[in-house]
Formats: structure tokens, C-alpha cells, sequence
């Protein structure tokens, strides 16, 4: 049997993009491979947001040309943001990558895994792959262990926002939102095969608006929540712009959602915000936080932050620290400003590497409290998390997550079946900078039970 495996780099949609060709693949007969050595087709999902994913997606080709090598019935194919703005640069840096998929051709890429299909019928994987040492180091993939359990359904597609650093709209394209009977649709599905929480994808997912109906985003959700064995609802990644209240509102009717909300802030200075085109002032930023502890109080509120925006002065950046000094944010996800080819702030005088560094460093310090805090509030607490796999830094031990997105490592009980008991009690017992650990006390086969 033909077996195939997916390596996704990058954000939520492309983990939702990756799910896609999982289910084109598996329905085609494939067998979805946990190891690059051990499939007939490797799929290498690349993102372009930041220059580090960039030079990693060109790094992850050269590692599977040895497997190439030893075995060349291997196909490798490049699909996602990088394939759809590098495709002739690819052709020529990696030639020996049989083909390439941009962002809006998902369709044909399903199409030619089910014509490759048969050519693997009676193909044995070549003994020379056994000469190549195990690949290592990589980033998410597409396993059939746990990954079930999380169903992610993609609402829109593309962005029309244009942030001057921001290279989504270059390569996705601007919105097109998916009709609601189709996520519906999707969502059901999702459910079926046994995902126990839903996220609901979108590179501005609450800008969404069902192109018959004008639906909402608020509508949306109540509708997903509405399905029949629907456990957990979450979704990914909100613009701040796009919460009207009456959304927020809906939202807190929705028991079924968790308890966070990622609202990516970026700078905590006006004019750097007019820089990025962010169609956002910190004070109507406030307001939105302010409508979050309003409707939705247990809500953890997370965030994205660039570092050394080109302008930033140590004014601008002094805002940021202090509103993230605040400790309004749970977590955050902070970056150096890193250029991308093909956007208005690549052309841009850089804020200079050490003082941009220096910069970074005292903001980590600063969120690393913050989320450390977060963490402290549980312990002597019990939560119920959705378990992830065994822990990558010892597999002896399980991890999860809260309903908050906080991460949780615990000892795994002895012949421990997640597909039978997802959920898990624990007791925390310690918090970290990354999170939390504990005791199972309980594992139950639904959220609700
Ligand atoms: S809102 Fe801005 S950062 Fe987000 S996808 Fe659209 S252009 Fe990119």
C-alpha cells in the first residue's frame, strides 16, 4: 500500500491545509507515514511569514534528497505559501523536487496523489533508504495517532488586509469566505471521524461573512456549536479590528467554545500600527480587551508581537512593554522583525540588530512573568485537557492542553488508549514559563462525562 507523509511548517491554516491532503490521501488508499523513511511520497507544507521558515523549507529539501538519492521511486512534493511565491527559484535551487503545489491548487494536488497512487502498488521501499541515517529534526507532521482528535476547518481563505509586513495577501490572496453550509458541512465530518474539538481556521477567521447570507462570524459559531456531538469549539486567528460587539456578545452564549482568544496586537504604539497598516489604535484596542473581560471574564487573551518594526523608536517600543507589562496577555508569540520579499516594509530602513535584540530580550522577560502567573493561578487546581501525544522530550509522559492553550505534561498511565479516553483530569502540581505539569487523576472518553 502507497504511504505518504506530510511535514506542515507554519500557521493553523496550513495545519488545516495538511489535514486536507491527509483526508485526499487516505481516501485515495494511502497509509499516512509518522517517518519520511517510511513513505513512497513526501509532502513538505512551506510557510513564507518568516525568512527562518524559509531557510528551514530549503533545509528540509536537501535533507530528503538523500532519501531521494537512495531511493529515487521516492516523489517529493512542495506545496503551500513558499511553493506559491518561489515556484522558479525552487525549479532551480531544488531540482530534485518532482513537483510544486502553490496555495490555490490543493485540489490537483489531491488529484495527482490518487493518479500516483497505483504506480506504488506493487513498488517495495528501496533497502539503500536503510543507508540513509533517520532524518530528525522535523517540524509538525500529519500523524494518525492523535492528531484526530483536533479537527481544523478552514472558513476563508486569503487575507485583504495588506500589513505592510505581512506577505499573506501576496500569495493567498485577498478574502474569499467559504459558504457557511459548506464548513457546516466540514464540521460534521470533522466530528465523524472523531475530532473532539473543532477550530475554525482563517487568516482573519472573524472577518467572516457567508457570501449569500452576510452571516456573521457570531452566526458561525453558534451554528458549528449547534452540531450534534460537537465537544470543544475554538478558532484561529482573529483581527482586532473585526470583534463588533454583537460578536462578542454571540460568542458568550456559546458554551461550547474555549475559554481564549488569540488577538495578535503586534505593536503597542499608534504610529507603529499605522506603519504596519493595522487599521487598529491601541485605544480601540483597549476597548476590544475591555468587551473580552466584559462578555467572556474565564477568557485567556494571547497575542503576536513584532520587535524592531522598521521606525520603531525606543518610544514606541517602551508602549509595547508597558501594555504587556500590564500581564493582560496569558502568552504571547514575539518575534524580531524579520523581512519578507514582496512587501512594503521590506524596502524599509532596519531598526539596527542589537538594538532590536536588546529590545526583544527585555519584552520576553516582561510576557515571561506574565505568563508565568498564568500558570502559577493553576496549580492545586485540577484541569481537563485534551491530550496531544507522548511529550517529545520524554515519552514516557503524556501532553496536553487546556481549554486555555496552556500546555501539560504528566506521567501516562500504564496501556493508555487516547482514541478511547481523550480527556484527562490533572492535578497541577508546578508551573513554568512553558506551561504546566501534574498528576492524571482521571481520563474520561468525553469532555462532557
Ligand atoms: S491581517 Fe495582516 S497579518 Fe493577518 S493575514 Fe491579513 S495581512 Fe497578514
Amino acid at each position: 500500500m502507497a504511504s505518504v507523509y506530510i511535514e506542515t511548517f507554519g500557521c493553523q491554516m496550513n495545519e488545516a491545509d495538511s489535514r486536507y491532503i491527509a483526508e485526499r490521501a487516505s481516501s485515495a488508499g494511502y497509509t499516512i507515514a509518522g517517518r519520511p523513511e517510511e513513505a513512497n511520497v513526501l509532502v513538505l507544507n512551506t510557510c513564507t511569514v518568516r525568512d527562518n521558515a524559509e531557510r528551514r523549507a530549503y533545509g528540509r529539501m536537501n535533507h530528503f534528497k538523500a532519501l531521494k538519492d537512495a531511493d529515487p521511486a521516492l516523489k517529493l512534493v512542495v506545496m503551500g505559501c513558499l511553493a506559491e511565491q518561489d515556484r522558479d527559484r525552487m525549479r532551480q535551487a531544488a531540482p530534485h523536487v518532482d513537483a510544486i503545489f502553490g496555495t490555490s491548487e490543493l485540489v490537483r494536488l489531491g488529484d495527482t496523489l490518487r493518479e500516483w497512487s497505483a504506480s506504488f502498488e506493487h513498488t517495495e521501499l528501496s533497502e539503500e533508504r536503510a543507508l540513509v541515517f533517520p532524518l530528525g529534526g522535523a517540524a509538525d507532521c500529519v500523524t494518525d495517532g492523535f492528531s484526530h482528535l483536533r479537527g481544523y476547518v478552514t472558513v476563508q481563505r486569503g487575507c485583504s488586509y495588506y500589513c505592510t509586513f505581512c506577505i499573506v495577501p501576496h500569495v493567498r490572496g485577498r478574502f474569499d469566505h467559504r459558504p457557511m453550509g459548506d464548513v457546516l458541512a466540514e464540521a460534521r465530518e470533522r466530528i465523524a471521524e472523531g475530532a473532539r474539538e473543532v477550530t475554525l481556521v482563517g487568516q482573519t477567521v472573524n472577518a467572516y461573512e457567508d457570501p449569500a447570507t452576510g452571516e456573521d462570524f457570531g452566526d458561525l459559531c453558534k451554528a458549528v456549536a449547534a452540531l450534534p456531538g460537537l465537544e470543544r469549539l475554538t478558532f484561529i486567528s482573529p483581527h482586532p479590528k473585526d470583534f463588533t460587539e454583537k460578536i462578542v456578545r454571540d460568542l458568550s452564549g456559546v458554551p461550547q467554545l474555549n475559554p481564549r482568544m488569540h488577538l495578535p496586537l503586534q505593536s503597542g504604539s499608534d504610529r507603529v500600527l499605522r506603519r504596519m497598516n493595522r487599521k487598529y489604535t491601541m485605544e480601540q484596542f483597549r476597548e476590544r480587551v475591555a468587551a473580552i473581560h466584559r462578555y467572556l471574564p474565564q477568557w485567556a487573551i494571547t497575542t503576536d508581537i513584532i520587535v524592531g518594526f522598521p521606525g520603531e523608536s525606543d518610544e514606541d517600543f517602551e508602549r509595547t512593554l508597558d501594555y504587556v507589562k500590564t500581564g493582560v496577555f496569558a502568552n504571547a508569540y514575539m518575534f524580531v522583525y524579520s523581512q519578507r520579499r514582496g512587501t512594503p516594509a521590506a524596502s524599509w530602513e532596519l531598526v539596527a540588530e542589537a538594538v532590536a535584540s536588546a529590545r526583544f530580550k527585555r519584552l520576553a522577560e516582561a510576557q515571561n512573568a506574565a505568563s508565568r502567573a498564568h500558570h502559577d493561578r493553576k496549580i492545586g487546581t485540577t484541569v481537563r485537557c485534551l491530550v496531544q501525544g507522548p511529550s517529545k522530550k520524554d515519552r514516557s509522559k503524556l501532553a496536553a492542553k487546556t481549554l486555555d492553550n496552556v500546555t501539560v505534561i504528566a506521567p501516562a498511565p500504564p496501556e493508555y488508549l487516547a482514541t478511547r479516553e481523550p480527556w484527562i483530569d490533572v492535578e497541577i502540581d508546578a508551573a513554568h514559563v512553558w506551561g504546566c505539569s501534574g498528576t492524571i487523576l482521571r481520563r474520561c472518553a468525553r469532555y462532557d462525562s
